[in-house]
């Protein structure tokens, strides 16, 4: 096999098992790919990382898009720990759409809400439950192998999105992160919340 064809070969190779990926990833979503996802970078989130999840966001909801990167709302910032509000972005989103679409915040700062008593708890993701806005952090993730939390983490916020509390399940995406990194251990949806998002899909207007 001459070297070219070796090339185009491995690539095809890698790009089908990329979508096949996906397509299992995203499964429980695939009735409501009609749904428009915005994601919206923050600050200085890096144009390439924004583009690779659009693009895998792409295989299921097709009408994703992807907007241009606008400064965390100022009011977001909490100076005591140099970080921003998560709940202040989500509101600062929220207005930004209308109609059946989700907007997706993306951070590469950390960010934070009040949890569990504190007033200021770090967190990788937050999303309404249900609602319209999420936000999502990289600064919390696993350096190794960034890209593949980041887009758990998409999920579980999207997740909520759509309705899904936190799972006991401990390789579900829903799984309460509890202010550790426990994303290697998800594998999925459970079935439980499979069914749940499938329910959704069928019986949203
Ligand atoms: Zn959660
Ligand atoms: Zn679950």
């Amino acid at each position: 096999m001459k070297p070219g064809q070796y090339i185009l070969l491995s690539c095809t190779i890698l790009l089908l098992a990329a979508t096949t990926y996906w397509l299992y990833i995203f499964r429980p979503f695939r009735n409501i790919s009609e749904q428009h996802i915005v994601l919206q970078p923050l600050g200085n989130f890096p144009d390439k990382e924004a583009a690779w999840l659009l693009e895998n966001i792409r295989i299921t909801h097709p009408n994703s898009s992807l907007r241009t990167a606008i400064p965390f709302p100022p009011s977001a910032y909490y100076p005591t720990r140099q970080r921003y509000r998560a709940d202040t972005i989500l509101r600062y989103l929220r207005q930004a759409i209308s109609g059946d679409t989700v907007i997706i915040g993306l951070s590469q700062k950390d960010i934070s809400t009040s949890k569990n008593g504190k007033k200021d708890w770090g967190v990788m993701g937050l999303g309404y439950m249900p609602g319209k806005a999420c936000v999502v952090s990289t600064f919390r993730l696993a350096k190794s192998n960034k890209r593949e939390q980041f887009h758990k983490v998409v999920l579980h916020e999207f997740g909520h999105t759509q309705g899904l509390p936190h799972c006991l399940e401990k390789t579900c995406f829903m799984r309460d992160a509890e202010g550790g990194n426990p994303l290697d251990e998800e594998t999925g949806f459970c079935n439980q919340c499979s069914s749940r998002l499938h329910h959704k899909c069928i019986t949203s207007p």
